[in-house]
């Protein structure tokens, strides 16, 4: 792994084209190797220079080949070890000076990764680039816990929203539609909202949407060591305090989460067991 501490310093030998180079923006999927696509594999065991999140799970990382340049660009929650604009930056220069990327991220780039605001640097600056899509944290979660989201008998629209918090100091806050996501036969999935579910809650129920509307947490969907809980509305930020919930977790709001209790039994059975059973 290389360190954004020291000098970065590249393989000179491969992956040199002449002219721009190319980046591949790859969804990494939630974390289980499995779950990413033929494509993204593929895209993985051929890369010669890998710049990836924190999001990125070791065992997907363990596909690319060992004699590729890794980079870790990582992000945790309140410690950026890049900026955005120092990522961008790294990849134009790297492709702008002839060298084939991949740009690992974790789901799908185009879901809250930033993925667009990079393709938006490549296309302006004249990088060739292409996007291979991932599973993001919401199909895995879904999947892994037994959590269809839009059940017909539950929801008719389902709505991703982000629970970052947007401003400046003390104006920093959770700026979402709240209208939007208190109405009823919906089910509403957020992204990064670990550390700002008091708020969320507290919200959403001010806003109309019962304090009695089941309610989940997911955390590290799809790898080792997966937890799910589920609650209430009113009780979920209680329940993730209690058992300290870390990122990356997933927040799921809706009725459909009772179906949990009849299909989570499925879903959380392994794999091999379920081949065997089939
Ligand atoms: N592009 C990613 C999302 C990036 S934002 C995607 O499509 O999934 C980061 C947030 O995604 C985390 O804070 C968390 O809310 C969610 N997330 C990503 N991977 C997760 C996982 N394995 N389990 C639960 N939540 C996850």
């Amino acid at each position: 792994m290389t360190l954004l501490s020291e000098p970065l310093q590249f393989t000179p030998d491969h992956g040199i084209a002449a002219g721009p180079g190319h980046v591949t923006l790859v969804g990494a999927g939630p974390g289980d190797p499995d779950l990413l696509t033929v494509k993204a594999a593929r895209a993985l065991r051929e890369a010669t220079l890998v710049l990836y999140d924190n999001l990125v799970s070791q065992d997907v990382l363990a596909l690319v080949p060992a004699s590729a340049d890794r980079v870790y660009v990582g992000k945790i929650s309140g410690h950026h070890s890049l900026s955005q604009d120092g990522i961008i930056e790294l990849m134009l220069r790297l492709a702008g000076g002839g060298r084939r990327l991949v740009r690992l991220k974790g789901g799908d780039p185009y879901i809250f990764g930033r993925g667009g605001e990079e393709a938006e640097a490549l296309a302006g600056a004249g990088i060739p680039f292409d996007v291979i899509p991932g599973i993001s944290a919401a199909q895995g979660a879904s999947a892994a816990t037994g959590i269809p989201l839009t059940h017909r008998d539950h929801a008719e629209s389902l709505v991703y929203a982000t629970g970052h918090l947007r401003g400046e100091g003390e104006a920093r806050t959770v700026d979402l539609d709240w209208q939007l996501l208190s109405r009823p036969r919906q089910t509403v999935v957020i992204y990064m909202g670990v550390g700002t579910l008091p708020v969320i809650s507290a919200q959403l129920q001010a806003h109309g949407l019962s304090g009695n509307t089941p309610a989940a947490i997911v955390e590290r969907a799809t790898q080792p060591g997966q937890r799910t809980l589920t609650g209430t509305l009113a009780t979920l930020p209680e329940l993730a305090k209690r058992h300290d919930v870390r990122a990356p977790a997933l927040i799921m709001i809706g009725t459909v989460v009772l179906l949990r209790a009849e299909l989570g039994q499925a879903a959380a059975t392994p794999a091999v067991a379920r081949t065997a059973a089939a």
